[in-house]
C-alpha cells in the first residue's frame, strides 16, 4: 500500500525498516486513499 509523505507530499510506494520519506527524510507518512487522490482539477 502506498503512502504519502505528510510534509512534501511525495508518493513513497516502498518502505525500508525505518519508516520515512525517500525523498525529504520526515517520518510522519499517511496512507494514500483513493479519495484524496480523485481531487483532479481539469481545464
Ligand atoms: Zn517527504
Amino acid at each position: 500500500m502506498p503512502y504519502i509523505c505528510a510534509n512534501c507530499g511525495k508518493t513513497i510506494k516502498q518502505l525500508d525498516k525505518f519508516v520515512r520519506c525517500t525523498y525529504c527524510g520526515h517520518r510522519i507518512l499517511l496512507k494514500s486513499r483513493p479519495n484524496l487522490s480523485r481531487e483532479i482539477t481539469t481545464d
